[in-house]
């Protein structure tokens, strides 16, 4: 057997469960298929390509325990409220992984639901496989983040545009609950099924919390630490998500949902790439105020659980609130540190450099991951390459300078600043390539990007900025 079960969600949660089928593609074609998680996940990859092993990649052919739903949830879109659901995801079940912890094995682009609302239920080649590789780049970043397992080609269009062959993609998770999971029971005054969600949530992610005296005040805790700690750290690859919708942000401190997002080439804080994000709610520097923004969403749906008396109970969750903004300063700051090399006892500086440098980043437009990574070669002795990046020469060789004086460390430079991550020009010219059938180009990037530390040779270009010629960019949700 394959060892899926059907998932505790659609068992405990049952009022949150659409029971649900995968429509069947017409031709399914495996396109990329990630043997490591298949074997994390005491899955055979062999039997993964076989016509049953696609099978379950599409969720055609399941083990008779394994019910697949649909999950309900809301989520504030750009601030406003709507009642969602997976509209074209299915949540197949469960494996136990050899970690021994539960993860969820779910589609994304298997069909309309009764979430579907207007849409086709359906994803393209495309979007799937960006995913698939960004999801699997944060991952070896050392992000949490949402796996991928496999994108599977239908063998059916998808009208958007244009028509574009469409794909399933099997996406992997601790847990698909979110913030907008809390709110839609919040939304129903339904206080029993809250707290049995937020006992499943405990049990599933924040074990901890069970022993506190205050369970719940324990989870809020945990998950705005968990949260904080995961925006600094895509702050710290310059990773912009672009749909920070509530219901895009889990419970679990996973990074989930990888529609619109991309990497900084340019070091500028107004960073936005999503074709729909014209106030910059989402931009790049705009990401802890929109995570502490959601967080103050998910205390509002715990509130009853937080307190009997509500005006207690607001004081609690805005207690705990605000401990995201020193827990996200704290996350950040270390983690620049370690990016340019210093030790512990050099933090104050760290802070004092980290503050004069990134004005002279978005002056000079340098790109963001080739700055880190040739800093990391200024430590060796090579400035040239940096120095170059930077029209104030005065202003950079003094701020080199001072940063030298606090002797950096090179080799624990190389282990946290990447040397490869999936920028934009090179996701786009592998799903090009993918599209019109020629996969060597994904299978290159992946390559790459799934051990970003590691420079080898012939993948020089893969750490290369993106040509001048590559223009702004622009992402796109719900493809
Ligand atoms: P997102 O912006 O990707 O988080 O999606 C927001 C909501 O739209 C979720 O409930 C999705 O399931 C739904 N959705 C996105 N694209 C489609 C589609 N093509 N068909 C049906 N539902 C969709
Ligand atoms: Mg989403
Ligand atoms: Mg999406």
């Amino acid at each position: 057997g394959t060892g899926l079960l059907r998932a505790q969600f659609a068992t405990e949660l049952e009022e949150l469960a659409a029971p649900w089928q995968a429509e069947e593609p017409p031709a399914p074609r495996l396109l990329v298929l990630n043997e490591p998680l298949a074997e994390e996940l005491g899955l055979d990859p062999e039997w993964l390509r076989t016509e049953a092993g696609v099978g379950l990649l599409t969720g055609n052919r399941l083990p008779p325990d394994a019910k697949p739903v649909a999950q309900a949830y809301a989520g504030h879109q750009f601030g406003g409220f709507a009642r969602l659901g997976d509209g074209r995801a299915l949540l197949l079940g469960e494996l136990t992984g050899r970690d021994g912890r539960l993860h969820d094995l779910h589609l994304k682009g298997s069909g309309r639901t009764p979430f579907a609302r207007g849409g086709d239920g359906r994803a393209a080649v495309g979007p799937m496989l960006r995913e698939y590789v960004v999801s699997e780049a944060m991952h070896a970043l050392g992000i949490p983040t949402t796996r991928s397992l496999a994108v599977v080609a239908t063998g059916r269009h998808v009208q958007r545009e244009t028509a574009l062959p469409g794909a399933v993609l099997a996406r992997v998770a601790g847990s698909h609950l979110r913030v907008g999971t809390f709110q839609l029971v919040r939304a129903t005054r339904d206080d029993a099924l809250l707290r049995r969600l937020a006992d499943h949530a405990i049990a599933r992610h924040h074990p901890a919390a069970a022993g506190d005296p205050e369970p719940y005040v324990a989870l809020y805790r945990s998950v705005v630490a968990a949260q904080a700690d995961l925006v600094a750290r895509w702050m710290l690859v310059g990773f912009v998500h672009g749909v920070m919708n509530t219901d895009n942000m889990t419970i679990s401190g996973e990074t989930i949902d990888y529609g619109p997002c991309a990497f900084l080439g340019a070091f500028d804080p107004a960073t936005v790439f999503s074709s729909i994000d014209h106030g910059g709610r989402y931009s790049y520097g705009n990401q802890p105020l929109a995570a502490e923004w959601n967080l103050a969403r998910f205390g509002e749906a715990l509130l009853p659980l937080l307190h009997p008396d509500l005006e207690r109970a607001v004081a609690i969750a805005t207690e705990v609130l605000g401990e995201f903004r020193p827990a996200y300063g704290a996350a950040w700051s270390a983690g620049m540190r370690a990016k340019l090399g210093l030790a512990r006892a050099d933090a104050p500086a760290a802070d004092g450099l980290v503050d004069e440098l990134l004005p002279l980043l978005q002056a000079s437009h340098v790109d963001h991951t080739a700055f880190w990574r040739r800093l990391g070669s200024a430590a060796r002795g090579e400035s040239e390459p940096v120095r170059g990046m930077f029209l104030d020469l005065a202003a950079i060789d003094d701020w080199l300078a001072r940063w030298r004086a606090h002797h950096p460390d090179a080799d624990a430079m190389a282990a946290v600043n990447p040397h490869y991550v999936p920028a934009n020009h090179l996701v786009e010219e592998a799903l090009a390539a993918a599209v019109a059938d020629d996969l060597a180009p994904l299978g290159r990037l992946l390559d790459a990007v799934t051990r970003p530390f590691t420079p080898r040779p012939g993948l020089e270009r893969y750490a290369e900025p993106a040509p001048d010629d590559f223009g702004r960019y622009q992402t796109f949700c719900g493809t």
